[in-house]
């Protein structure tokens, strides 16, 4: 299908006016084409080759309207570093519609009603970290919103330094948060909660539609999905830097790509966001602030499910359903295929050797998926080698007890344990050759992270420890 025949749906709009706010895109100057992924093109029944069409830049810059589409922007409160803020919204994000379930939005398309002091605008180097990253999480396998295409242009906008506008097309399933939630429960809108609670079952939940307790089992179903969730970014490395809860998912997706990282050297208190001079959004705080963030969304649905029923599920969320999402994906790591009690001292151990070993946390992983009791090699990566040494005796106790072959375990922990993840080293190289016009690299990193498990020699480099003056890069939210 061409730019021109794009049936979009604005279903959102359904809802009451005072979830949204009818706004037109402020166009960029100058706009040019800086990336478009074919790939998330097809998810929208897109040709492939759209990206060479004008009408791509004026659709993302706002100067090509489809038909059927009208732009709008979400209203959402949220707390923010543990303060409630009761009027937030989409400050800088514009909404066309949606097409075969993927609701697009421009992210940089200028002021808002909700863009409070903010220019409604995006730079180039955070509109890149988004593009590229969302992409990478998706082939990683962790649920997360997509981006189409993202352009650039000649507006200066005003950060840290001048920078030039951009904006990203961002495609999800959903954009609404727990703090949409918030919003109408500190307002003591409970009709309109009820609404939202139903239009968020409809879209995301839809096989509990005609079940009698649909919205308790909604909020089990949240709960379950955000334990996933976090479950996969530690497993992964992943720190989102920005976990406020007008940035948690109703639908357990990743959103809002922010100042995140992948770690460097395990470490389980880093801290991408160089805001958070706390470490409230640390890697190792990750899970605590989860279940923080579900307890602000039961407190804003108490008008219309049962609060101790809420607890009680959120008792289970710390006991058990976040450390066995955890636990089976640690197990999946490792190869394992048995779960047994003695697993969680096992991991126990191994995060505890992993901070001591000052040791490259994807590049570990990765090395431990050839691991065929030869140990030098998982010795050469790490600065503290012995701990290693002990960690693996347990390891090869255990691994004894399970029943497929080394090739087999191998050949499951290689299409695991990522060879490739983008590191903010590397966004940082592409964002910086970006800034001289040469957007090669952009390129590059998404066919990487389109290939995080495959062998692929030419960027063997990137496969390596983070050089040393690169590890723990922390950046800011102003973006
Ligand atoms: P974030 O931390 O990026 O998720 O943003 C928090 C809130 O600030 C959201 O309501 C955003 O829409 C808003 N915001 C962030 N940057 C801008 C901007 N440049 N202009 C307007 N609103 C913004
Ligand atoms: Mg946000």
């Amino acid at each position: 299908m061409t730019l021109n025949n794009l049936k979009f749906q604005t279903t959102y709009l359904s809802l009451d006016s005072e979830f949204y706010d009818m706004t037109d895109p402020t166009p960029l100057d100058d706009p040019y084409l800086i990336s478009f992924n074919p790939k998330v093109a097809k998810l929208i029944d897109l040709d492939g080759d759209s990206g060479d069409d004008p009408h791509f830049v004026a659709l993302l810059n706002g100067t090509f309207i489809p038909e059927g589409t009208r732009p709008f922007s979400m209203c959402y409160a949220g707390h923010q570093f543990g303060h409630y803020v009761p009027r937030l919204g989409d400050g800088r994000a514009i909404n066309l519609g949606s097409i075969n379930g993927w609701h697009l939005q421009t992210k940089g398309s200028g002021e808002t009603r909700y863009s409070r002091t903010s220019d409604g605008r995006a730079a180039v180097p955070s509109s890149i970290r988004e593009y590229l990253m969302s992409e990478a999480m998706h082939h990683l396998g962790i649920p997360t919103t997509r981006a189409l295409g993202i352009i650039g242009s000649q507006t200066k906008i005003l950060r840290n330094q001048i920078e030039r506008g951009a904006i990203v097309m961002r495609m999800s399933p959903s954009w609404v948060r727990f703090g949409t939630f918030e919003y109408f429960y500190y307002f003591k809108e409970y009709d309109k909660l009820k609404s939202l609670t139903d239009y968020v079952i409809t879209e995301s939940y839809p096989h509990l539609q005609n079940d009698e307790d649909r919205y308790f089992k909604f909020f089990c179903e949240v709960v379950e999905r955000t334990a996933k969730l976090i479950a996969q970014w530690q497993g992964l490395g992943f720190c989102h830097g920005v976990m406020n809860t007008d940035n948690m998912s109703i639908a357990g997706l990743t959103i809002d790509y922010g100042p995140y990282a992948m770690l460097d050297d395990y470490d389980y208190g880093f801290v991408c966001n160089k805001t958070d001079r706390i470490g409230r959004y640390s890697y190792g705080e990750q899970p605590n602030v989860s279940y923080w963030n579900l307890t602000m969304l039961a407190k804003a649905l108490s008008p219309i499910i049962d609060k101790e029923k809420m607890q009680k599920k959120l008792d289970d969320y710390g006991n058990f359903i976040y450390p066995d999402a955890y636990i089976d994906i640690m197990c999946q790591k490792l190869g394992l295929v048995l779960r047994l009690d003695e697993d969680v001292e096992l991991i126990t151990e191994l995060v505890g050797a992993l901070q001591d070993a000052y040791v490259d946390y994807t590049l570990f992983f990765r090395t431990l998926s050839h691991y065929d009791g030869e140990r030098m090699p998982l010795y050469d990566i790490a600065m503290n080698p012995v701990v290693i040494h002990n960690w693996l005796d347990l390891y090869d106790a255990r691994l004894s007890k399970e029943t497929p072959t080394q090739p087999e375990r191998q050949n499951a922990m290689l299409n695991t344990n990522p060879k490739y993840v983008l590191k903010n080293y590397m966004l940082q190289e592409a964002i910086t050759l970006a800034e001289h016009g040469n957007y090669s690299m952009v390129e590059t990193l998404l066919h990487i992270a389109s290939h995080p498990y495959d062998e692929l020699p030419e960027f063997e480099h990137f496969a390596n420890e983070t050089p040393e003056e690169h590890k723990n890069i922390c950046l800011s939210c102003s973006s």
